[in-house]
């Protein structure tokens, strides 16, 4: 007998769990925005369950339209299950508590993002739980970082800036051998370019204020795991520390999703040509991206994602302060602002340490938008000559 096909990516996005005749046909799902669902009798309301049974009780718990949200994603990492989240932190920093216990310890990458990385030094230390910083581009750097106490590696494959990536399946290897979960901040590559469950990785999590959502107008998180992991998830760190997604923020996610295909085609076709024009332009001294021959994991960053993001990093020949201000306002197109994954280009100054020297260095990160990439190129084409 022949094996059922399994729908591409964008036929999940835009039919999985739809019951559209249960909701008078409505092509676009409904906003169950309540906070309570009420029973007809006090017999269904003192024998009420959890959710699942097919009713609701209080939406911190459960509700119609982020379930929606959560089956679509789920499907999309190839997951049992996933809870949604007020942000992408909340998301993430849920996601790291259901794995660790006091005394604990994390290994993670040096470029993982900010906020994370302030969680984990800032924060955990409060319950005794200790993280070392790892390059993360060598399995034998996870390897010399392990402790007796080692519960979790917490991966961000691309990360931050430089998209550095990290090999998931000898992590998980490593990992597996010692009863430590891995974790993984998919955001960079997003569920259509890359699925870490596939490769054996316990959690996965997205801020979906950047490509999921995709109109920068809306601030989310997801966490998508074992259905064990899951439910572990929505009854201690979904329902007691409460960071879930409101039902317009999921209802938002959910239009997001119905274009997330065609809009991460475009972002990886404008953001290749981006990269490989600035590559070949003289005033520019490095780029970094992820879909670039020169990156310096090409060959694992291929085997691992199905395609490539909007983010580009490069330094001009004379990274001054100065110089790349200049040139960062001398773009037109390109508004100056954090996040990225949404319709519009950015563009910002960065200083942070050169992760092959350490020594601080300014860079420009573009988030490549959906304009007509002929424009763009001639944005940026001119402002490298102020
Ligand atoms: C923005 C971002 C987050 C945090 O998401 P919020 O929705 O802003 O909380 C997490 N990881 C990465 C890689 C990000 O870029």
């Amino acid at each position: 007998m022949n094996q059922p096909r399994r729908p591409g990516l964008e036929t999940i996005c835009v039919h999985h769990a739809e019951d559209r005749e249960a909701q008078r046909g409505a092509a676009a799902p409904p906003l169950y925005q309540c906070s309570i669902f009420t029973y007809p009798d006090c017999e269904s309301f003192v024998n009420r369950k959890a959710p699942g049974d097919g009713r609701y009780d209080y939406t911190r718990v459960a509700n119609p339209t982020t379930a929606l949200l959560e089956s679509k994603v789920a499907e999309l990492e190839r997951g049992e299950a996933c809870r949604a989240f007020a942000s992408g932190m909340a998301a993430i920093s849920a996601g790291i508590l259901s794995c660790v216990k006091s005394g604990g310890h994390i290994i993670t990458v040096e470029t993982v993002y900010g906020p994370t990385r302030r969680f984990l030094s800032d924060y955990l230390p409060k319950f005794n739980i200790e993280t070392t910083y790892i390059r993360g581009t060598d399995i034998e750097q996870f390897q010399a970082a392990l402790r007796p106490n080692t519960q979790l590696i917490h991966l961000e494959s691309p990360s931050s800036f430089f998209f550095e990536v990290q090999d998931m399946p000898a992590v998980v290897a490593l990992a597996k051998s010692k009863g430590i979960a891995v974790s993984i901040d998919n955001s960079n590559a997003s569920p259509m370019f890359q699925n870490p469950l596939d490769h054996g990785v316990d959690l996965v999590m997205h801020t979906a204020s950047k490509y999921i959502g995709g109109h920068s107008d809306l601030v989310g998180g997801l966490v998508v795991a074992s259905r064990e992991r899951i439910e572990k998830l929505v009854s201690l760190e979904g329902e007691l520390l409460g960071g879930i997604a409101d039902p317009f923020a999921s209802w938002l996610m959910l239009r997001g999703l119905r274009t997330l295909g065609v809009r991460m085609d475009r972002h990886y076709k404008s953001a290749l040509t981006i990269a490989r024009l600035l590559e070949m332009d003289s005033r520019v001294a490095r780029v970094w991206y992820t879909g670039l021959d020169s990156h310096a994991q090409a060959r694992l960053a291929k085997k691992q994602m199905r395609g490539h993001g909007c983010l580009v990093s490069f330094q001009l020949q004379n990274p001054t302060r100065e110089r790349t201000f200049a040139v960062v306002e001398a773009l037109k197109l390109f508004g100056i602002a954090v996040s990225w994954g949404g319709f519009e280009s950015l563009a910002i100054p960065i200083e942070t340490p050169d992760p092959a020297t350490g020594k601080p260095t300014w860079i420009i990160r573009l988030s490549i938008g959906l304009e007509t990439v002929e424009d763009l190129k001639a944005d940026l084409y001119q402002a490298l000559d102020v």
